[in-house]
């Protein structure tokens, strides 16, 4: 019987002892392995010990080479600069001013609510920063298994000298403290960024927003449309339109003016994109000009009042105008879809919304093919329309899979997703991530979030289940993180 040599073990070879192909061992791995350890008995072969020696080496370095692998492949994705395509940051007070700005995240209320705090007692409205902060960092041990509150304590440790793994009531005035002096100085949000290693940070401007007194090189204004489709019913709305556009709608010809102008303005100041939140019913259609006149007159004449039909109309049709203007102003079209606004009407503020799992891609059917010009980046509320997001880029050349949005923004969620969207997606047409943050700090642990995952997902599907190269699979996952929002959103 031969004996078997390294060579045979390493270049996947079926073992002796389950059958199944050996993955190639790669890297220099030190063990100590005892006979007992490898529960080998005295009667087997030295063939068979060899075997189970080498299975035993296999299954013991299986993991610490993953996890080395891991890590080397994440301190690569972590040393690049990159772009956030998404975030509510208002750049006029970019970096939060204290700790309550930080913990006062919807997530940690939300959490806070969740696991029994009061909404009256976290909403108070004469309710100090400081004592806010304590009174959710006495409420924080339900969430210390979640990851948000990981982000938390990753924020405290590389922004606030905290050298601790859980955060105590105790800890609160000491962290407040230092908070206040830190975020205090001058350079705090340029000491942000450059630590987090961001070079554009993605705004979400309202429509009538002056886009003034920053830098838009730095923050990128995007214009959100949700108060437009969705909420044009209001006198508010369409008076602030008016305000902004001097142009009264009251027909399709002057809402497309209308909205025009807005683009106008905004690729003026630098906008690279248009957004949109959509709930889980929307499903865009183009409707006549004749239907679109008729439902505006009823709405400037009923307001709220209108006929839901009418007010339908509306929303489609500014819909379908703005993705018309994006073909013609060349601005992708983000699609973040499936938010059901208000599930839990008792809830926090930001912490009533939720996902519907009825909500199908088939319902934009329509818009993909009616714009191929069009890049659609394309967001999903949750990871069970991964799937269909997934197929929908893999098939329609206009819609690029575009983060891991609100609740498929956790670890489990996003790798799983991310797995699927690497093996199936064309490379240049998937966005990794974006924060999704109010407030800079967010930024660092939200990516090192994602691109430990990425690493993972890199490590063990393309480097050792796909036998790729470390480089390559550097590479794709530079290209996902950094690369394809430069190009998507600025070529
Ligand atoms: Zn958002």
């Amino acid at each position: 019987m031969p004996k078997p040599n390294r060579g045979d073990i390493s270049h996947g070879q079926p073992s002796a002892i389950t059958g199944r192909a050996l993955p190639e061992i790669r890297g220099r791995v030190t063990l100590s392995l005892s006979q007992s350890q490898c529960d080998v008995s005295e009667d087997l072969s030295r063939y068979r010990a060899s075997i189970v020696f080498f299975e035993c080496l296999r299954f013991l370095s299986k993991p610490i080479m993953s996890q080395e692998l891991r890590n080397r492949i994440f301190s690569e994705l972590d040393d690049v600069a990159i772009i956030d395509p998404h975030t509510h940051i208002n750049p006029l007070e970019a970096a939060s001013a204290n700790l309550a700005d930080i913990l006062g995240y919807h997530y940690y209320t939300e959490l806070a609510h969740s696991s029994g705090l009061s909404r009256e007692s976290i909403e108070a409205p004469d309710l100090d920063p400081q004592d806010k902060v304590r009174l959710l960092f006495q409420n924080l041990g339900p969430l210390n298994n979640t990851i948000q509150y990981s982000w938390f304590v990753e924020i405290a440790r590389e922004f606030l000298d905290f050298d601790e793994d859980v955060l105590l009531p105790e800890h609160a005035d000491l962290l407040w403290e230092t908070a206040a002096t830190k975020m205090g100085g001058e350079d705090w949000e340029s000491q942000v960024i450059e630590k987090s290693r961001l070079t554009k940070i993605f705004l979400t401007n309202d429509f009538d927003d002056p886009l003034e007194g920053f830098d838009t090189d730095r923050y990128v204004p995007c214009l959100r449309t949700d108060d437009l489709v969705f909420h044009f019913s209001k006198k508010e709305v369409r008076e602030r339109l008016q305000t902004t556009t001097s142009i009264d709608v009251r027909d399709s010809a002057t809402l497309k003016d209308s909205l025009r102008q807005l683009f106008v303005h905004f690729t003026q100041k630098n906008a690279r994109a248009c957004a949109i939140s959509l709930p889980p019913s929307f499903a865009p259609k183009k409707i006549s000009e004749a239907r679109v006149d008729r439902a505006i007159a009823q709405l400037q004449q009923r307001g709220e009042e209108a006929e839901t039909v009418d007010k339908e109309a509306v929303s489609l049709a500014v819909f379908w105008q703005l993705a018309e203007l994006c073909r013609e102003f060349k601005l992708p079209f983000d699609l973040m879809i499936g938010v059901n606004r208000s599930v839990y009407p008792e809830g926090v503020f930001q912490g009533q919304d939720l996902y519907d799992s009825r909500v199908s891609l088939i319902q934009y059917q329509e818009l993909f093919n009616a714009f191929p010009e069009v890049v659609f980046p394309v967001s999903v509320l949750a990871s069970v329309t991964n799937q269909e997001l997934t197929s929908y880029a893999w098939i329609f050349p206009n819609v690029i899979t575009h983060g891991h949005w609100w609740y498929s923004n956790t670890p489990a969620f996003i790798e799983a997703d991310l797995a699927a969207r690497l093996e199936a997606v064309p490379r240049t047409k998937q966005i990794g991530y974006y924060s999704d943050m109010y407030k800079l700090e967010f930024a660092l642990p939200k990516f090192r979030m994602y691109k430990r995952i990425l690493a993972k997902v890199l490590a063990e599907r393309f480097v050792m289940d796909r036998h790729w190269g470390e480089e390559r699979a550097v590479d794709l996952g530079l290209q996902v993180l950094q690369r394809n929002s430069e190009q998507i959103f600025f070529d």
